[in-house]
């Protein structure tokens, strides 16, 4: 069995004012997986993200990092993660390499292989050149991968993204997929957090979703993909039934039917037994992106 990097035992999270942002989670990532966590907004995800950083204190559970308690052993649990939080949260009229160099210290990073690590990193993440910008000269996308640079800094073996993508243009986007990428076949364990369906797809081995402070189900990606193998389609149609119409038929008005098209399946099967029915059908298209629509028939 592959060892487990983080293991999540009945986590639960109630803030103060009663939100339940997290109902008993458990989550196991392995050593060496980039497993993404999907949710839409307000589904629990940086809460969760929040504990590892202990800028949230759960309510209830055990965290084990790496196999270190993280209650029992915190310093040691947390020498092994690297945590990029949604929000930014560094002093805007620092110098970028000061910010980086500053988080290495508080790991027991020697200066100057801190300096060292903080120059790599940051040019890594194409910030070469600003390595003595004030934080409040980047844009949104530079902030987010200074944050990154800082995460590494102590070269953890877990990597914790809350959200890479946000405030990222679509261009750099991709940049930061390769990245983090590069850092994963550097033999890291990636963990991420997103609600960007194609971000899951296109970066993880592992998906879990989560809605409403619930880890809905956990798989990977071939297996949740194949679950999404069929396309909802429309079908226009004239006349009237002479008998009930099959169950996979749903009938949402008088000239209007719904019904998945599974893969391999045959569309000219499908318009001859409605057909068979008494019907005519005289259009045909597809309602949404298939995998929008699995996604939201989870978390509604
Ligand atoms: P996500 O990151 O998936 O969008 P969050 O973990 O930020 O979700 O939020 C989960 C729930 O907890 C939401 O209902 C949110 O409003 C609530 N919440 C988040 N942070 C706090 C807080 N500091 N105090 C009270 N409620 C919070
Ligand atoms: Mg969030």
């Amino acid at each position: 069995m592959k060892e487990i990097a983080l293991q999540i035992n009945t986590v639960s999270k109630t803030y103060k004012g009663g939100v339940e942002a997290l109902k008993d989670v458990n989550l196991e990532i392995k050593k060496g997986e980039i497993f993404g966590l999907l949710g839409p907004n307000g589904a629990g995800k940086s809460t969760l993200i929040n504990i590892l950083t202990t800028l949230t204190v759960k309510t209830s559970g055990t965290i084990q990092v790496a196999g270190v308690d993280f209650d029992g052993n915190q310093s040691e649990a947390k020498t092994h993660l690297g945590v990029v939080p949604q929000e930014f949260n560094f002093g805007i009229f620092e110098k970028i390499q000061d910010i980086v160099v500053q988080q290495a210290g508080y790991y027991g990073v020697p200066r100057d292989i801190a300096t060292d690590r903080a120059v790599h990193y940051l040019t890594k993440l194409g910030l070469g050149d600003k390595l003595q910008a004030t934080a409040m000269q980047l844009s949104g996308g530079m902030k987010r991968r200074l944050m990154i640079a800082r995460a590494l800094v102590h070269e953890p073996d877990i990597l914790i993204l809350d959200e890479p993508s946000a405030g990222v243009d679509v261009e750099l986007r991709r940049e930061m997929w390769e990245f983090i990428q590069e850092i994963h076949q550097q033999g890291r364990t990636i963990i991420l957090t997103t609600h960007y369906l194609e971000e899951a797809e296109q970066l993880c081995d592992r998906i879990g979703i989560i809605n409403k402070g619930t880890v809905l189900q956990v798989g990977t990606v071939t297996d949740l993909l194949s679950e999404l193998q069929r396309d909802r389609l429309i079908l226009d149609v004239e006349g009237t039934p002479h008998k009930t119409l099959p169950e996979r038929y749903q009938r949402i008005s008088a000239e209007r039917l719904e019904t998945d098209l599974i893969k391999g399946e045959d569309l000219w099967d499908i318009t001859t037994e409605i057909h068979n029915y008494g019907l005519k059908v005289t259009g045909i298209r597809n309602k949404t992106n298939r995998l929008e629509e699995v996604f939201l028939s989870k978390v509604q």
